[in-house]
């Protein structure tokens, strides 16, 4: 394996183990590139399924099972807790909500911090720990400082976090304390502390936000424990929220991969849904432009997704365009509305999650997606990350409407 430039005009290559984060010599975003496959698709199949009743704790965890597609690591190296293994839940009332008679939920918030974060961290943190870093740093809305925090204690590191002033949920800020982050708050959006952690890491600091290459592969397992878990037949759609478009990256160059391998005929189409105030790919699809139209000052009670500049856009677009794709946003109060549908269906996630079942409400209504088509809707955190939303929004009301009960 080796690191390529993800623009194909340029293709440059470097050594797989190094510190670079964007190509010497176009500034493009760098990405793992894999040698030929050594195993056909039926013995791939057989062989992770397998791994599921193994003791070793890299089959246990469903990044590390898929690892023919990873970079390879001597086994004491690899950071894992068990990670992956979340089961895709159908929806019900959700389904009805969207008009749609198959919507699945892949959970991701139910991973060991609670979000699909800890997917990245797991391969991430093991580059790190086999570079020989002792300092971890990223910048966040939460997620990934929780995310990064918790796998650097595992592997005995340092971990420095980026946090935009107030607006981060306290819970996230909680859960990177508990971890042993060290925080620094940075005034303006997730934007300008993402400029300030890469302005002040130094050759000494391990950078790990999802310009890191690494993490893309281990959020890409996303896809492949999905299709075994649908017998390796591709639903018609994947939907997706986007932040900073590192998901969608991943999955991108996941089903492009699973597919050159033969490990699936079909490419579901991918949809990324981002919120209104915070659309910069949905702006720069729309227009078809080659420059990435920046939200200057992104706004969305969906704090994870509240990113005007995303780094990961370019590779977006070339995974919607692999997937004949499609970029929405929905309004926050879509969100709201979705986000509490999801709850009343036993199953609860964090608001950016929401923005998955909103998205496909719209896309049914317009009649771009079939009633009866198979949507997986991919939810990116847990319903605990962002507890005051909640409280602020729905219990007031429930509150006053109960009140109002009373005086009847
Ligand atoms: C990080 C995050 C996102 C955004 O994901 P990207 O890969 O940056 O697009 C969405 N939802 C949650 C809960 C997150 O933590
Ligand atoms: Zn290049």
């Amino acid at each position: 394996m080796y690191l390529r430039c993800s623009d194909e005009r340029c293709a440059t290559k470097l050594e797989l183990h190094q510190r670079a984060l964007a190509c010497p010599r176009c500034g493009n975003l760098l990405e793992v590139a894999a040698g030929p496959l050594m195993f056909s698709p039926e013995v791939l199949k057989e062989l992770w399924w397998n791994r599921r009743c193994s003791r070793d704790p890299r089959d246990r965890s469903g990044v590390w099972r898929f690892r023919e597609f990873l970079p390879d690591y001597p086994p004491r190296d690899i950071v894992t807790m068990g990670e992956g293994n979340v089961p895709l839940v159908p929806g019900i009332k959700s389904a009805d909500w969207a008009g749609l008679s198959n919507i699945r939920f892949k959970h991701l918030g139910w991973n060991p911090t609670a979000c699909f974060k800890d997917l990245g961290m797991t391969v991430g943190v093991t580059e790190a720990r086999f570079q020989g870093a002792q300092t971890v740093a990223c910048a966040s809305t939460g997620n990934t400082a929780g995310s990064m925090a918790a796998y650097a204690a595992r592997a005995g590191m340092t971990a420095r976090v980026y946090l935009p002033a107030g607006a981060v949920s306290p819970n996230k800020v909680a859960q990177a304390l508990d971890y042993g982050a060290e925080i620094v708050e940075v005034e303006g959006s997730f934007d300008e502390a993402l400029a300030t952690v890469l302005r002040e890491a130094g050759p000494e600091i391990y950078f790990l936000n999802s310009i890191n290459p690494f993490r893309l592969e281990g959020q890409k397992t996303v896809m492949f424990e999905l299709q075994e878990e649908l017998g390796w037949h591709s639903p018609d759609y994947i939907v997706v929220p986007g932040g900073n478009l590192g998901n969608t990256a991943a999955f991108g160059k996941a089903l492009y991969e699973l597919k050159s391998a033969g490990l699936i005929d079909k490419v579901p189409r991918m949809v990324v849904v981002q919120a209104e105030g915070a659309n910069p790919l949905v702006r720069t699809w729309r227009e078809g432009s080659d420059e990435l139209l920046a939200v200057k000052e992104p706004r969305t009670a969906a704090t994870a997704i509240r990113i005007g500049a995303p780094v990961s856009w370019k590779k977006a677009l070339k995974a919607l365009r692999f997937t004949n794709g499609l970029a929405i946003d929905v309004t926050d109060d879509e969100i709201a509305e979705a986000k509490s549908v999801i709850g009343r269906d036993g199953i609860g996630c964090e608001p950016a999650s929401a923005t998955t079942l909103a998205g496909a409400r719209k896309l049914a209504r317009e009649g771009t997606i079939a009633r009866d088509a198979s949507v997986v809707a991919i939810l990116t955190g847990h319903v605990l990350k962002d507890t005051d939303y909640i409280t602020r929004s729905r219990y007031t009301a429930a509150v006053r409407a109960s009140a109002e009960v009373q005086a009847d």
